[in-house]
């Protein structure tokens, strides 16, 4: 078997300029398309959701709009939590709280339902990359207002050179690769 190592450099490529001139974006879909590579990636993302002894922890697990969905909704199934999605302002049907932040240009909004968690609920959010990290410290913001405790945040891959783990000091973050 690949190392998780190997599997994540496998199966994450380097697409530059891609939204815009000067972004390299980080495409996972090689490492969708590889089943045995997803299988370890989900494995290891999920273990940020048990105890010591590999036990869940967790009752939710939240997924980031649009790439956290495709990850986050089979670590929920492994752990035997809930999916609960974290959508871009507009998306979701039901009665919403929504939080905002700023991006580099303007402004995002994100939204969660009002009713997505029980009071107390443990959770653990999933997102593909963590930058400049205000689209997690935005969700974070949601999930509490909603009376749910956070657990942590496990993204696959950290980009060191953006001030994500420092926005985010004091919160459990983890990351399976920092590049
Ligand atoms: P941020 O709020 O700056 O931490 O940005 C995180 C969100 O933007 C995540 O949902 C990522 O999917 C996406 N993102 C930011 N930078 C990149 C990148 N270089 N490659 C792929 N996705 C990115």
């Amino acid at each position: 078997m690949r190392s998780l190592e190997q599997v994540l450099t496998d199966g994450i490529r380097d697409i530059p300029d891609y939204p815009q001139a000067g972004v390299v974006f980080k495409d996972i879909t090689p490492l969708l398309a590889d089943h045995t590579g997803f299988g370890q990636v989900v494995e290891a993302l999920a273990a940020a959701g048990t105890d010591d002894d590999g036990q869940p922890i967790v009752d939710k697990v939240v997924g980031i709009e649009a790439r956290g969905f495709i990850l986050a909704a089979p670590v929920a199934l492994a752990l035997g939590a809930g999916f609960v999605p974290v959508r871009k302002k507009g998306k979701l049907p039901a009665a919403t709280y929504e939080e905002s932040y700023a991006l580099e240009y303007g402004e995002a909004t994100i939204e969660v339902h009002q009713d997505a968690f029980a009071p107390g609920d443990r959770v653990l959010v999933i997102d593909d990359v963590l930058a400049t990290g205000g689209t997690v410290e935005a969700c974070l913001r949601l999930i509490r207002r909603c009376g749910a405790e956070v657990l942590g945040t496990a993204v696959l891959l950290e980009l060191s050179f953006l001030p994500g783990r420092k926005r985010l000091q004091g919160e459990a973050v983890t990351a399976l690769v920092t590049v």
